[in-house]
């Protein structure tokens, strides 16, 4: 890549890579979801409403080559071209966060475009790059000894329904600013939303002089591809981003593996609590892209004494009580019994409309309701079930250790996500180490915790289960240790 490229020259490749996507569309029908293959040697690609897929191949023996050969590039890459592709990775998200948006809710039902739309930005601007990587180094009697944070290789990645562009721009920031190729198995039923996003990346890399398959996809993800995958001598790290069964079986592959499981997170409110702000911090977060994010309040645990004042102002805020009858109907909706009697949760009514939901039982209610609330006790399968849609159960407790016993409980050891509104020190602390999960909101919606009204970078890909925690560049590393004796030290 000349480093004298100018702006202009950057926008000049853009509008010819454009054109010449839109030409060959044009020639090709361009209807949606056709599948045709670009005349260069590598470019294998679909269409969706009228827009080729760069990167997306048609086997996984083909991504894994392809990965392979950029790989090579990006080792000659200089961390000036990584941020070049980084900065234009990060341009094209906020150009197109809200197409996104509407493919992601489009083609999987779930979610709000608004929401994901602001998930695209914040994906866009506090995504950590190359700055994300630290050499350390040691000196003394004896020289001096780096530290060097290195790239494993070809990383695999495994996305979810959930988030699936999001994360596939997010871990492809991060991974490439390690200076790893990336090839992601996504999830079968988010393919076009996660495949726009690999196209995206791989436009940004082509209009700064980068390899053209800087992230390689499949064009029908499969348990199957996941498998070829996974087993590939190619790739050198898995990093999974689903539920319980998908990360179990990425940590038995035998494998370096990042595991992101799910959660369940509980909050906690106590009688010191802001209560109006408190109502309105969890309504918020709980609410926010239908409950999808895996940090989103699922539960909460309010003080008796405080819990009709937090209920009234949650119903100021967009919520609709339900009572026990309704709850019942609203049970044999959204949960279902799997094949060992164990209630699950009925995956069409993830990350839907609260007034969807309640429609189907019967309720109609005003463009205003965002969230189904319910009071009950702890055991309610409500509490102890992951739901991923805007139904939040409120559990009445007696006191701290209650409220941090039947909290902690419901988190099932997940150590994902937990919140707290309260001013007591005390409780907060009490809470936090009881629980030891690997985000701790206090006062503020749960989307605070990965950088969205809070500090800190964002990911969405967060690593309780193994420990990385919230993922950035550093995460897909390997250490290497680099010694000169006797010299090169100045003191
Ligand atoms: P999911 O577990 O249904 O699917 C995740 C991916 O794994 C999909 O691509 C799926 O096809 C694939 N898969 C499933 N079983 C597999 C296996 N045995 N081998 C290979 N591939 C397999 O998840 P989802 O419904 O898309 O996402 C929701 C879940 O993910 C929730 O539990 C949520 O908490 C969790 N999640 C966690 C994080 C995090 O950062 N910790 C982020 C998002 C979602």
């Amino acid at each position: 890549m000349s480093e004298s490229m100018t702006e202009a020259q950057v926008s000049e490749i853009v509008k010819k890579v454009v054109n010449r996507i839109v030409s060959s569309d044009q020639k090709s029908g361009g209807t949606a979801k056709e599948k045709t293959t670009m005349p260069e040697k590598g470019y294998t690609a679909v269409s969706y409403q009228g827009r080729r897929y760069f990167g997306v191949f048609e086997t996984m023996e083909e991504a894994l080559e392809a990965a392979s050969e950029s790989y090579k590039k990006i080792r000659m890459m200089s961390v000036e071209d990584k941020e070049k592709v980084i900065s234009q990775i990060r341009k094209l998200i906020l150009e197109d966060a809200e197409i996104m948006a509407k493919i992601g809710v489009e083609e999987t039902g779930m979610g709000r475009v608004d929401h994901k739309t602001l998930k695209h930005i914040l994906v866009a601007n506090k995504t950590p790059g190359t700055e994300d990587l630290v050499t350390t180094a040691k000196t003394g009697d004896h020289g001096l000894t780096l530290t060097e944070t290195a790239p494993f290789g070809i990383i695999g990645s495994i996305t979810p329904s959930t988030n699936p562009s999001e994360t596939v721009l997010c871990n492809s920031i991060g991974m490439f600013a390690a200076g790893n190729a990336v090839v992601f198995n996504p999830h079968p039923h988010a393919t076009m939303a996660a495949n726009y996003a690999v196209d995206l990346v791989n436009r940004a890399s082509i209009a700064c002089g980068g390899p053209a398959n800087l992230v390689c996809s499949v064009a029908k993800p499969t348990m199957q591809t996941a498998d070829v995958m996974v087993k590939s001598p190619l790739v050198r790290m898995l990093v999974c981003t689903g539920g319980p069964g998908v990360v179990k079986a990425m940590l038995s592959s035998g494998k370096k593996a990042i595991g992101a499981g799910a959660g369940n997170p509980p909050v906690i409110v106590d009688d010191t609590a802001d209560i109006p702000k408190a109502a309105k911090d969890i309504i918020d977060g709980c609410t926010f892209d239908n409950n999808l994010p895996c940090i989103a309040e699922k539960e909460v645990f309010v003080f008796r004494n405080v819990r009709d004042e937090l209920v009234y102002y949650m119903l100021q805020n967009g919520a609709y009580q339900i009572n026990d009858a309704e709850a019942e109907k609203l049970v044999n909706t959204v949960l279902v019994k799997n094949d060992k009697g164990k209630l699950v949760i009925n995956k069409n009514w993830v990350g839907r409309d609260a007034r969807k939901i309640l429609a189907a039982i019967g309720i109609e209610v005003g463009e205003d309701i965002r969230c189904i609330v319910y009071e009950t006790a702890a055991e309610h399968p409500f509490v102890q079930t992951e739901l991923m849609m805007p139904i939040l159960p409120v559990v009445a407790v007696d006191d701290i250790d209650e409220a941090v016993e039947k909290a902690v409980q419901a988190e099932h050891g997940n150590r994902h996500t937990a919140h707290m509104h309260s001013k007591n020190i005390d409780n907060l602390t009490k809470f936090a180490r009881a629980v030891e999960t690997t985000i701790f909101v206090k006062n503020a919606p749960s989307y605070a915790g990965i950088g969205f009204g809070g500090e800190g970078h964002t990911t969405f890909t967060i690593a309780g289960p193994t420990g990385e925690g919230l993922t950035s560049a550093r995460s897909f590393t390997r250490l290497r240790r680099c010694v000169m004796t006797d010299s090169f030290r100045i003191i």
